[in-house]
């Protein structure tokens, strides 16, 4: 049975003087609820919202729960936990707020104090420390899940479980995941492991190291090799730290914020020594830019992630800032740009991917209405929420145009989800990733000039 906040002993050693009845330090933040005046601009940004219409689900709605907890006119209980934990964390609500509250960090805040008063039990809890504590910050079992996964597909079990209608016993979202998992190929961090530097191919300008990120480097590996090869190519010496870990995204959504902060103390060491981080993967680069938000209590702590974080950059940003060749060779494509929630409404990454892409000859880019919706995929939401998540994605769906041949974008997750969409709903457009296009690009032209 889950344990309520009313029968959990108040702990003494709790670091803030604030008046809050949350019952833990690092509780919500009431300076981020203080700017909310109720006006309800975020309303019309928020998908829950819009497929509830249940105050509840709207950021509005969740701010004021929040609030009314601090306050104890509510407690931790499963009507304070189900909307708080069915916000997507998108942000799109931050980006639509005229006072900038932070409806994120809040949610993130909240869960934490949930996790601590509810922990998951049963299945839910297994499943949860299993992935979340016993996989992901651990390279070596994720390389030889790596390893499971590339015999699966290989030796032709996959082929005999799908034929079979083996894969029926598994829940229908589950079943939707399996079958749009991607080729799994060698990690990247593995294929450089030996290297102290990748250097650059041409003259070095710039010194960067990369977030090779944990299932990115699993299921995206061949993400991450373009990813060398463009930084590389444009005047790049790429470092691949081998002691860094999962960016923890998925852990503070989770609301395991302890995990959170031990993974990010972790890459706050493993590239201390590094000007720039470079990432792919907008979730991990949004978690790692926010890493000093876990460390509000932490004054040294803090510092030292607020001059990391001033480090993260997202590769399409990075690129566009320093500048790259701009491809000779045409890849003859209608494309479509999908906005990632962490790019755009957590980074302000919007325009440097498109225009990135414009420069690739040959590419026509085709408008997607409501571009910065969310998709669902929400880090492990379409796990855990899967009826929700797939009715955002419903709606995601409706707005990529039909005449498009491929669908590009900034995140791992976002690439899942859009895939499943497109199974789901009988399209065919390709998922890529927009480093992944420009590194195509170059590869083409390369193999041109070689052919005269
Ligand atoms: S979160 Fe911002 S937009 Fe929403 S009600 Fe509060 S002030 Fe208005
Ligand atoms: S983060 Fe997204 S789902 Fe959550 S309240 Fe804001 S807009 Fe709604």
């Amino acid at each position: 049975m889950s344990q309520t906040a009313s029968s959990v002993k108040k702990e003494p050693a709790c670091s803030t003087t604030s008046l809050s009845n949350y019952l833990w330090s690092d509780h919500p933040d009431e300076n981020k609820w203080a700017d909310c005046v109720h006006c309800g601009m975020c309303l019309e940004a928020c998908p829950t919202y819009e497929i509830t219409g249940q105050e509840q689900h709207s950021p509005r709605g969740r701010v004021h729960l929040i609030k009314s907890v601090s306050e104890g006119k509510l407690k931790v209980n499963e009507q304070f936990m189900d909307p708080v934990f069915a916000c997507l964390d998108c942000k799109a609500c931050t980006t639509a707020c005229p006072a900038d509250v932070d409806v994120g960090g809040l949610i993130e805040e909240a869960r934490g104090q949930i996790r601590q008063a509810m922990p998951l039990t049963g299945w839910k809890g297994t499943v949860s420390k299993l992935f979340l504590q016993g996989l992901f910050p651990h390279q070596n079992r994720l390389n030889s899940l790596g390893n499971l996964l590339k015999i699966y597909q290989k030796s032709g079990v996959q082929k005999v479980v799908r034929k079979t209608g083996m894969l029926h016993v598994m829940p229908q979202h589950l079943m939707e995941m399996e079958a749009i998992m991607p080729e799994v190929k060698d990690s990247v961090r593995k294929k450089y492991k030996n290297e102290q530097v990748v250097k650059s191919k041409g003259e070095t300008k710039h010194e960067v190291s990369l977030l090779t990120g944990c299932v990115m480097d699993v299921m995206f590996s061949d993400i991450n090799e373009s990813t060398v090869n463009v930084l590389t190519r444009n005047g790049n010496d790429v470092t691949i730290p081998q002691t860094q870990t999962c960016c923890g995204a998925l852990h503070v959504h989770a609301g395991d914020r302890e995990t959170g902060r031990k993974l990010a103390k972790q890459n706050i060491e493993a590239f201390k020594d590094s000007e720039k981080v470079i990432v792919n993967a907008a979730g991990c680069g949004c978690a790692m830019k926010e890493y000093p938000e876990l460390f509000r209590e932490d004054p040294e702590w803090r510092d030292k992630a607020e001059a990391f974080s001033e480090k993260v950059e997202d590769i399409s940003k990075y690129l566009y800032d320093t500048g790259y060749e701009t491809p000779k060779a045409e890849i003859n494509k209608r494309i479509t740009y999908h906005d990632a929630c962490h790019l755009a409404h957590g980074q302000g990454v919007r325009q440097q991917p498109r225009d990135l892409l414009l420069d690739i000859p040959g590419v026509e880019m085709v408008h997607m209405p409501n571009a910065d919706r969310c998709c669902g995929s929400a880090g492990i939401y379409n796990i855990t929420n899967p009826e929700m998540a797939g009715e955002v994605l419903e709606s995601k769906m409706e707005n990529v145009p039909e005449d498009v041949e491929m669908i590009a974008m900034g995140n791992p997750g976002c690439m899942l989800q859009m895939a499943m969409g497109v199974q789901k709903y009988g399209r065919n457009q390709q998922i890529v990733h927009t480093v992944q296009l420009l590194d195509w690009a170059y590869q083409k032209e390369d193999s041109v000039k070689e052919g005269e």
